[in-house]
């Protein structure tokens, strides 16, 4: 059984990676950014709460995305384990991810940090669009849909930039998260359980030197 955390700025590729160890391990991927953006598309009690402080780049208390994992965490179709992208983000949300798992029985076995300079990040981010059916997620730069105009995943033809994806917000989001990922790294290290990828590799080159980690 994987269970993974996956660490590294927005930017850092992580949703990539993601989509090609779920390929490979059928682990459930759980981004709470993706669950955010769904209940603000959906207007739920939670997602009106985040949207304030989603569309500033700021943190969603812990509070409200703690429980938003517990809930999914505690889903049935998780059986071959999971990858946690986006969360804990903050050591209070760590330790309670950790009480979480133990109440589950999933505790984490691995964390992975990718690592990305900042001048890229802002370049991928600054980039980066999303299908506004599926949240598919594309680079004008690196990745484009297959045929312009078209999703790969849903075929839908309308696409959008992200609130947070603005350059007026990149800096300040990339700033906020990289504070608390240096504390976060820390932590996991102190566990045992971190191991460090260089994500300026293509994303062959990343998934491969992720796949080397998992496959241990
Ligand atoms: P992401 O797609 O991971 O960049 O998340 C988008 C936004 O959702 C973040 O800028 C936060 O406002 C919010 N968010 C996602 N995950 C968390 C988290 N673990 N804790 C607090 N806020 C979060």
């Amino acid at each position: 059984m994987i269970n993974l955390f996956l660490l590294g700025l927005p930017g850092a590729g992580k949703g990539t990676v993601s989509e090609q160890i779920v390929d490979k391990y059928h682990l459930t991927h759980i981004s709470t950014g993706d669950m955010f953006r769904e209940a603000m598309a959906n207007e739920t009690k939670v997602g009106l709460e985040a949207k304030s402080y989603i569309d500033k780049g700021d943190l969603v208390p812990d509070e409200v995305t703690a429980r938003l994992v517990e809930e999914r965490l505690g889903q049935p179709d998780i059986k071959e384990g999971y990858i946690l992208d986006g969360f804990p983000r903050t050591i209070v949300q760590a330790e309670l991810l950790e009480e979480i798992t133990k109440k589950l029985n999933k505790p984490l076995t691995n964390v992975i940090s990718l690592e990305v300079k900042e001048d890229t990040l802002v370049n991928r981010l600054s980039a980066r669009f999303m299908c506004k059916k599926c949240g598919a997620t594309y680079n004008k730069i690196t990745k484009m849909p297959k045929v312009v105009g078209t999703c790969d995943r849903c075929g839908s033809h309308e696409f959008y930039q992200r609130e947070d994806d603005k350059p007026e917000v990149v800096k300040n989001r990339l700033q906020v998260n990289e504070k608390m990922n240096t504390p976060l790294k820390d932590y996991y290290q102190k566990n045992g359980i971190l191991s460090v990828v260089d994500g300026e590799q293509t994303p062959e080159k990343v998934f491969e030197s992720v796949d080397a980690v998992l496959s241990k």
